[in-house]
């Protein structure tokens, strides 16, 4: 069997057990399969299969074919041209989250703009940090600024460490088990979370591949907004003047997380859409 016939019947094996991109799976699992970037197999079709390599490449589209996503199976999901490792105990970082990343970096920007270059470090705080993907990509993105993260889950925040050490210079973001900000010391600029957001009731109807996911970086409670209500509450009172919370929410909770902000005394309260245009980000700052 050819590189081409692979990605053929691959692609067709997906397709009829309803994945939403079967060519890019199929793709993306044969490259796995045969040590190749996408690029290169595209250009290599005619490139045999070892019966070992055929083994490998059906058992991974058998994984993918019953709703298992491409990242658990390769172990790998890129965030920010970065390659950061995953595994079912973290959720699979998503474009979505590029977003919140973005809103942190023209945060930190804006402050470093307002102080003198003689002023100590800009501190930022990532809370559920999961794969560490948000402080991971911040900090490879302003190394000046002082990154910290923090997740309830001791499997997540192995992953992260070993996210940090793999794509980061050694020592280069600390890490703390702890529910929310309760065992983080200190105070900060900048405090960013992609929180548990889908209401419960949700959990059940997402597709199987959400379902897989930790329940535990899903569940938001009743209205899905239950950890983010201690985040406003709890970032208000470890941010410094001025500091700013950014929290990732779903489109239709995003207008609510700004009224949260703002009954909390923040200001310059502010929301920011998705690559699909849709609400996905909202921000305040914490009024000296
Ligand atoms: N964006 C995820 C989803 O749509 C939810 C992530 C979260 O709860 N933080 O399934």
């Amino acid at each position: 069997m050819t590189a081409g016939e692979a990605l053929v019947e691959g692609a067709a094996l997906l397709r009829s057990a309803g994945a939403d991109s079967p060519s890019l799976d199929a793709s993306l699992l044969l490259g796995e399969t045969l040590g190749m970037d996408r690029a290169r197999l595209l250009s290599r079709r005619d490139a045999p299969l070892s019966p070992a390599d055929e083994i490998r490449y059906r058992t991974f589209l058998s994984r993918r074919a019953e709703g298992e996503c491409v990242a658990y199976i390769v172990g790998r999901k890129e965030f920010r041209g970065l390659d950061f490792l995953v595994g079912p105990d973290v959720l699979v970082p998503r474009p979505d989250t590029e977003i919140l990343v973005e809103a942190a970096l023209e945060a930190i920007d804006r402050t470093a703009a307002a102080r003198p270059a003689s002023s100590p470090p800009i501190r930022v705080l990532d809370v559920c940090t999961g794969s560490g993907c948000v402080a991971v990509a911040l900090k490879a993105e302003r190394p000046a600024v002082t990154v910290a993260a923090c997740d309830i889950s001791p499997p997540a925040l192995a992953i992260a460490l070993e996210n940090a050490g793999r794509l980061l210079p050694g020592g280069a973001v600390s890490f703390f088990l702890s529910d929310l900000l309760q065992s983080v010391p200190g105070a900060w600029d900048l405090i960013v979370s992609n929180p548990p957001y889908v209401p419960s009731a949700v959990i059940g109807t997402l597709a199987a591949e959400v379902r897989r996911e930790p329940a535990l970086a899903l569940d938001g409670g009743a209205d899905g907004l239950d950890l983010i209500r201690r985040l406003v509450r709890e970032g208000s009172a470890r941010l410094d003047a001025g500091g700013r919370l950014l929290l990732e929410s779903g489109p239709e909770q995003t207008a609510l997380v700004a009224d949260l902000l703002r009954a909390e005394g923040f200001s310059g309260i502010a929301t920011r859409r998705d690559l699909a245009g849709r609400e996905r980000v909202a921000g305040g700052s914490k009024t000296p």
